[in-house]
């Protein structure tokens, strides 16, 4: 641990894991990389080179009692046979392996069970990119990721990425985002949307745990609960709605109600969704073809990054729960306490929330900033898991997405290619 006594020395830090391979090999010594913040002495030694360095790059020599050091080597670390280590007569600080990463989770997750899950996340957007980091955080250690826009500046006030990641593949950025958290987590990475590559996504629907829609079109999540309704998978959908102002998240159970019969619900407002990009909403038919791209900008009003949090907080509480079901950890009582399928939050006393009672109202009628949980009941309509027969071509599929109002599907773009209708602005 470093202490105040040591601010001006030196500090150094190496992977458990690959220190131990190295130990543990026939070799005695290994050339590496290190990458060193000058001016705070805080250098990052490495077996092999990183991909994306930082700062200033070092020559390091690794070496075993026996062994010699490279001697132009800018640093010389010695690894004694208990396998710690020394840079320059410094301790280096040995980071975790995989086991002890989330040590300070146990107790309150099942950290075993979690690594080994595996989450399908579509969308990376202001819900999705933070929504995986946490995940991550809480032990995750399986992900799909599945977004084909790039990282732009009007993402950044609520992204999890940042300014060196503009113009990078979402699917990559968000990746790395995770791999800060959790060196050890499987990525798999789909730059597709995957309305339009019904294939992968079937697959990939079969192959998780748990699926995280976290997109801002209804094409996606009407493609996702067919697929979760037909494999039995766990799903969740969560989205803001206009400037954020309140947000909602459905959770489907296989066998119970699915996303179709939220939708033919009195509880569901789609009119009023959060618009937060010009080229995702015009795919969507938030905004009509008619409106130039100057007057479209009116559409597009976001909220803050602190009103989606309690959404994305809400999605990674109730994955946690569904991935845990049935294990003994400190989150168990919760899967009592969601036992509703439909989750609503007003940030504000605006618009459709103006009636609803202050924060302080306590007659049991819904308030501003705390959640309400609703059940949702089976439609024995609904296309999808009621009783009638449905969906049995593309064309009453499209019918019946038409008979939601869920905007002009005849204007989908079937040849976008990923990536490239988002310019960097
Ligand atoms: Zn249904």
């Amino acid at each position: 641990m470093i202490t105040e006594s040591d601010f001006g020395k030196p500090v150094y830090y190496i992977d458990g894991e690959q220190l131990s391979d190295f130990v543990a090999s026939s070799d005695m010594t290994r050339n590496g990389f290190g990458y060193q913040w000058e001016n705070e002495g805080v250098t990052h030694l490495h077996f092999s080179p990183l991909d994306h360095s930082f700062g200033k790059a070092l020559k390091v020599s690794f070496a075993k009692e026996d062994g010699c050091h490279l001697p132009d080597a800018d640093v010389k670390v010695d690894i004694a046979a208990d396998g710690s280590a020394s840079a320059d007569g410094t301790d280096v600080t040995i980071i975790p392996s995989r086991e002890n990463l989330y040590k300070r989770n146990k107790g309150l997750i099942e950290l075993d069970i979690l690594s080994n899950k595996r989450a399908l996340i579509i969308g990376l957007g202001s819900g999705g990119s933070p929504i995986a980091v946490e995940l991550a955080k809480a032990g995750v250690g399986q992900f799909a990721l599945a977004d084909f826009d790039r990282v732009e500046l009007h993402n950044l006030s609520r992204h999890i990425c940042s300014l060196n990641d503009l113009g990078r593949l979402k699917t990559d950025a968000v990746a790395d985002c995770i791999r800060g958290k959790n060196p050890y987590a499987i990525i798999d990475k789909l730059p597709i949307d995957v309305s339009k590559n019904l294939d992968i996504l079937e697959d990939e629907i079969k192959k998780a745990d748990i699926v995280l829609c976290c997109t801002d079109n209804n094409s996606s999540r009407f493609h996702t609960s067919e697929l979760l309704v037909k494999h039995k998978k766990v799903g969740l959908f969560g989205r803001a709605i206009t400037r954020a102002e309140g947000g909602d998240v459905f959770i489907y159970r296989p066998g119970q109600p699915c996303y179709f019969c939220l939708l033919g619900s009195d509880w569901y407002d789609q009119s009023d969704e959060e618009i937060t990009n010009e080229a995702s909403a015009r795919r969507a038919g938030h905004i009509p073809a008619y409106v130039s791209a100057e007057d479209a900008e009116a559409f597009v009003q976001v909220g803050l990054g602190a009103d989606i949090e309690p959404i994305n907080n809400m999605m990674v509480k109730l994955a946690l729960v569904e991935l845990s079901r049935g294990t003994e950890s400190g989150i168990s009582s919760l899967e009592d306490e969601f036992q509703a399928n439909y989750y609503i939050w007003a940030n504000r006393r605006e618009r459709q929330y103006t009636n609803w009672g202050s924060f302080h109202n306590t007659d049991g009628m819904p308030t501003i900033m705390k959640w309400y949980g609703i059940n949702i009941s089976k439609d024995e309509n609904c296309t999808l898991c009621g009783h009638k027969e449905a969906l049995a071509t593309d064309e009453t599929y499209l019918e019946s997405l038409k008979a939601m109002g869920s905007g002009d599907f005849s204007g989908l773009n079937l040849d976008d290619i990923p990536g490239t209708d988002s310019p960097i602005e």
